[in-house]
């Protein structure tokens, strides 16, 4: 690593960097204060200062696109080849590619399938119809989520079925368990009820040889657990964002870093969001007791935001008065104070945000472009209206962590073929693909399948190859003609990704042979944007295959020197198994050359893609295309970790921040605060004064977070939007650590903005720019359809 790296560093970031390697690390910190720079460059200083293997080095982060971000910033210090043996990637990640190196430890097969959250809806919803007659007298209903959600729950804190039984036949234990809300407390039934879901939900996934996402971590930290020679080889684990770790995420950590007890975290209590989903604030402190010795480095300094922003931000989550204080200074001049208006509905609350992004790209020159420009929501479901603004006034978005890609049908008609290729055992996969395209293999028939199935312990993709080779003879001849084109294909298929086809090669010759394209076109209006939606998996494929081009080609071992006995090597290659390059753990010092070809039995380039792509529920594939140039449109939980230049936080309301939903208030101010941080030089929030609520305009307030604030500390925000003055410019520029803007050209194309747009010029205004909170022309902001009188 280069030196001018730790240059940039200031005092205590480089205390971070340098620190002892084998003395645990906590590193605390506000928003914007390179907690995630001091983390990626802390790798790069272990992998060049302290010749620590970069494949020994665990670094965690919260989701993929984090994980991406780091990846790129790290190839800049360290060079693409050394970061790409690091092991990056969300605890989720982690798990998986330690359990599928290492799954006969914990007696699960190599080629299990992750489920996602769907297919979890799905299976829970099939176990409930045995339960709905007993419930319907009590006059009960069950939702599929909220089932899941108490499953999920127990299980991130580690609860078995068994344990969850047991807690509710022993009352004192009960008692304890409806006081922390691991289980529901409304009724016996319902408590009964959702346990045997439990057990139920459990037994169904191992039978169809896959793992949901909870399980990843359950099984990961049994396998860390059980079995220290896995960790061993972990030299170092760094966890970025950790206040919002889950328990098993904690053990997870503890087991991983036992063995060497070297490990990095940093976190920030103060941006704790994630608390509806277990995540546990306290394991900071849980850190500090498992791991005596830790030492905790403090930053002070934010490097991303304006002080207005800061001082906005602050004085928010201030509010909470059980938070303890702390101090964080900014590196930057103040800067125009973050906006806060009202509007009377969302629609000219969408307008105007549309409309100011376009003033302020035209108002700097070449400086911003349109990917410096981030929506933020509380939910979702907000975003509608935003989209439609932009798009009517022709202004590129993407809206990441929205519909998911992956949650698509088409998409998933494609990865289901691929998952019974991979694992013919998975049900949901193969209930779904053997009738898709449409080949008249009616629900009677399949069920008939999955029954025979489990009574004669085969995979349901065995039986139906066993009735297409007449070894059913019981089953009609039509349904055997029927399965031609189902068996056929994923035999073809088989072979290919067993020789180790690339996936974009396998789902390209599975279109062919399943004329996709035609049963789209066939079955769906908009069969052409479904089309699209399967080529961009192919390129997300592709993608996928560039960047782990390393690991495809060395697929032997995750470990330096080490790989595990396979389930079925000594079966397929008997007189190429070296049985004493393997330990009673399974686990082997790989000899030069000993068992290498068998390596390349195990994780088959299809095998690492589906884990990709069910792990990547984050990554919008979009982003792979070459044109990023887009708005970015999210929510304010997703936006962690983020920045943008500039951040608009809509619908900044009663019931909507905090949430009606929400369990803790404190955790929604939070979660404001961390909204608010992503901004760098301007920040606007607003609100309406009505909103449509289930087809219906309904009236609305300000968030209460926002309104104490004005009320305690007046002065904070400004009613009207920033006029971009000549000095407001430069300073965004030095925000961005960008050069500053050529004024000539600036001029120009702000009088080529307002020509094109009928509007007056606003540099030829009497007053000239110096004057930063001057009202600007009200229609450059509102549209020429409505004037609104901006929030006093
Ligand atoms: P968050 O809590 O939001 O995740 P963080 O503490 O991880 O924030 P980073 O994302 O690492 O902060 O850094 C914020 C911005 O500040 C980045 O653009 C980073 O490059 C910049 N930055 C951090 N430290 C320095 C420094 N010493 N000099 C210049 N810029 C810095
Ligand atoms: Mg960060």
């Amino acid at each position: 690593m280069q030196y001018s790296h730790l240059q940039d560093l200031n005092q205590a970031q480089l205390r971070a960097v340098e620190h002892d390697p084998n003395i645990p690390l906590q590193i605390l910190a506000g928003p914007g204060s390179g907690k995630t720079k001091v983390l990626t460059t802390r790798i790069a200083h272990l992998i060049s200062q302290r010749s620590i293997e970069p494949s020994s080095i665990c670094a965690v982060t919260f989701t993929n696109k984090a994980a991406n971000e780091m990846r790129e910033r790290l190839s800049k210090l360290i060079g693409m080849e050394t970061t790409s043996l690091i092991r990056m990637g969300t605890f989720h990640a982690l798990c998986a590619m330690f359990l599928r190196r290492h799954a006969n430890l914990v007696k699960l097969n190599g080629n299990f399938t992750v489920c996602d959250s769907d297919e979890s809806k799905k299976i829970v919803s099939k176990l409930l119809k045995a339960h709905r007659v007993k419930l319907a007298t009590k006059a009960i209903t069950l939702r599929e989520e909220a089932v899941l959600s108490l499953i999920s729950k127990a299980k991130s804190k580690g609860h078995s079925p068994d344990d969850v039984l047991d807690m509710l036949e022993d009352p004192s234990k009960r008692r304890k368990a409806q006081k922390k809300a691991d289980i529901g407390s409304i009724s016996a039934l319902i408590d009964q009820t959702i346990a045997t879901l439990y057990r139920d939900y459990e037994r169904t996934l191992r039978d169809n040889n896959s793992l949901d996402f909870d399980d990843l971590l359950i099984y990961g930290v049994r396998l860390f657990r059980d079995h220290r020679k896995v960790g061993k080889w972990c030299k170092h684990i760094l966890v970025d964002e950790f206040q919002d770790t889950n328990t098993m995420q904690y053990e997870l950590m503890q087991h991983i870093a036992a063995a060497n007890r070297c490990v990095t975290i940093v976190g920030d209590p103060d941006q704790s969001i994630y608390g509806w989903r277990s995540a546990e604030v306290e394991n900071l402190q849980r850190m500090r007791q498992d791991f005596p010795s830790t030492i905790q480095i403090l930053l002070e300094h934010n490097y991303r935001s304006t002080g207005s922003i800061l001082a906005a931000s602050v004085a928010i989550v201030a509010q909470d008065k059980s938070r303890i204080p702390k101090t964080l200074h900014t590196q930057h001049a103040i800067g125009p104070n973050p906006t806060l208006q009202a509007f009377p509905s969302e629609y000219e609350e969408a307008t105007f945000i549309a409309t100011e992004i376009k003033r302020l790209l035209a108002a700097t020159g070449d400086m911003l472009k349109w990917s410096d420009f981030a929506v933020l929501l509380r939910y979702n479901s907000l975003s509608r209206a935003i989209e439609s603004a932009l798009q009517q006034q022709g202004i590129p978005n993407r809206v990441l962590g929205g519909h998911k890609f992956f949650e698509r049908s088409e998409v998933k008609d494609i990865l289901a073929y691929m998952q019974v290729i991979d694992n013919p055992q998975f049900i949901p996969a193969f209930s779904r693909a053997v009738n898709t395209p449409s080949r008249g293999i009616g629900e009677k028939t399949i069920s008939e399948m999955l029954t025979r199935a489990a009574t004669l312990n085969l995979s349901p993709l065995e039986v139906a190859e066993r009735i297409y080779d007449e070894q059913m003879p019981d089953i009609k001849p039509p349904v055997r003609r029927k399965l031609k084109s189902f068996i056929e294909p994923i035999k073809n298929l088989r072979k290919l990704a067993n020789n180790g086809e690339l996936p974009s090669n396998l789902i390209r010759t599975l279109l062919d042979l399943i004329h996709y394209e035609n049963h789209l076109k066939k079955t769906q209006p908009d069969a052409d944007s479904r089309w699209d939606n399967v080529q961009e998996l192919i390129n997300f494929a592709r993608e996928f295959e560039v960047n782990e081009s390393s690991n495809l080609q060395l697929p032997e071992s995750p470990l330096p020197g080490e790989r595990v006995a396979g389930e079925n090597d000594w079966e397929d290659h008997p007189d190429e198994f070296d049985h004493n390059a393997f330990d009673e753990d399974g686990i082997a010092e790989i000899k030069p050359g000993a068992n290498s070809k068998l390596a390349s039995h195990r994780d088959t380039p299809l095998r690492l893609f589906l884990q990709a792509s069910m792990l990547s529920t984050d990554v919008q594939t979009q982003d792979s295309r070459a044109d990023n140039n887009k708005v970015t449109i999210t929510t304010c939980h997703a936006a962690k970790g983020l920045e943008w230049p500039v951040v608009f936080v809509p619908a900044v309301e009663k019931g909507t921040f905090p949430s009606s939903r929400a369990e803790d208030v404190e955790e929604e101010r939070r979660l404001l605060y961390v909204a608010c941080t992503r901004a760098q030089g301007l920040l606007y929030l607003s609100h309406s004064t009505g909103r449509m609520v289930s087809g219906e305009t309904k009236p609305q307030e300000i968030s209460e977070f926002i309104w104490v604030v004005k009320r305690s500390t007046p002065g904070l925000f400004s009613a009207t939007p920033p006029n971009l003055s000549r000095e407001d410019r430069t300073l965004l520029a030095s925000v961005l650590h960008r050069d500053a803007p050529d004024e000539a050209k600036v001029s120009q194309r702000l009088e080529e903005h307002y020509r094109t747009a009928g509007q007056t010029s606003w540099s030829s205004r009497p007053g000239g720019s110096t004057n930063r909170y001057r009202q600007p022309p009200s229609n450059l902001y509102f549209g020429s359809r409505t004037r609104h009188q901006p929030h006093a």
